[in-house]
């Protein structure tokens, strides 16, 4: 299995990066360099994952995920080649994605995005991130040496300029931030989830794009079994969701209600579900 060829743990106090004065923040905190398919390589520390793909035209980095990471990142890269970082995909705006991306962009890197991300990114008050070079309004072809990555704008989600970053030929996906298999993700996490725009970006990655892999921008590991189990998950909250509204029970009993055993050994179900079934509500009400 191509996607399990490799998987590189290291820790900064192990040695495995050449800077001997990394921040205290980041001590101990381990890192993967993962092989998913050829020359692409999953880097994920402390919760984040950066999609790596090695050409011999340079390297696409897909999110630096703040300044600590790229900065491991950047060392792990040059363990693999000496060519430069040529470009930086932002997949969308939030800033604990998209900052750090400055040593990328002191080597040349242009950064793309989608173009409603422009104006959110800008808000970043304390300029921690690169501004974009390219931006794309629905579809863009990112291509370098013998590699594409594909991105598509599905609408909002969660967030209001997602990129589904795909890679027709590796039959790839990376999903960050709309796909998070497994876990009933925390309230405050929720705030600007647009549940139904995350269901409609589900359906359409799975009816629309052809993948053997997925990578999670949170989790170690995905899979598509994984993807459609998080899609099984958004369509059981909706429809029940859904059926409670429309029979005129008010949200606050459809929270303490509606139960989806099916889903009851994902990690937070029991504390976290009920924050679901409530945002998922106002999703269908506003239309975000
Ligand atoms: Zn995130």
């Amino acid at each position: 299995m191509k996607n399990q060829l490799l998987a590189l743990t290291c820790t900064i106090t192990l040695g495995c990066i050449s800077n001997a004065h990394a921040q205290t923040s980041v001590e101990n905190q381990s890192f993967t360099m993962t092989l998913i398919k050829e020359d692409v390589y999953q880097f994920q520390m402390s919760q984040y994952s950066s999609l790596v793909v090695v050409t011999d035209r340079g390297v696409i980095v897909v999110d630096p995920n703040g300044e600590e990471r790229a900065k491991v990142l950047r060392s792990e890269i040059a363990k693999i080649t000496s060519k430069p970082v040529k470009y930086v995909v932002y997949s969308h705006a939030h800033f604990d994605h998209s900052r750090g991306g400055q040593i990328f962009k002191r080597e040349g890197a242009k950064f793309v995005t989608n173009r409603r991300c422009t104006e959110l990114l800008n808000r970043d008050i304390e300029n921690k991130v690169v501004p974009a070079d390219i931006v794309y309004d629905q579809k863009y072809h990112l291509k370098l040496g013998n590699k594409q990555i594909d991105l598509h704008y599905y609408g909002s989600n969660d967030d209001q300029c997602m990129s589904i970053v795909h890679m027709p030929k590796d039959k790839l996906l990376f999903a960050v931030d709309w796909h998070l298999q497994g876990y009933v993700n925390e309230p405050y996490r929720l705030n600007q989830h647009d549940y139904v725009g995350t269901l409609n970006t589900l359906r359409r990655v799975k009816k629309e794009l052809t993948f053997d892999a997925v990578v999670s921008s949170h989790m170690p590991k995905s899979s598509p079994a994984q993807l459609d189990e998080d899609l099984a998950f958004n369509e059981a909250l909706f429809n029940a969701v859904s059926k409670g509204l429309q029979e005129g029970r008010s949200v606050d009993e459809l929270a303490k209600t509606i139960r989806l055993p099916q889903f009851s050994h994902w990690m937070g179900y029991e504390k976290n579900l009920p924050a679901h079934i409530a945002r998922m509500a106002y999703s269908i009400w506003h239309g975000h």
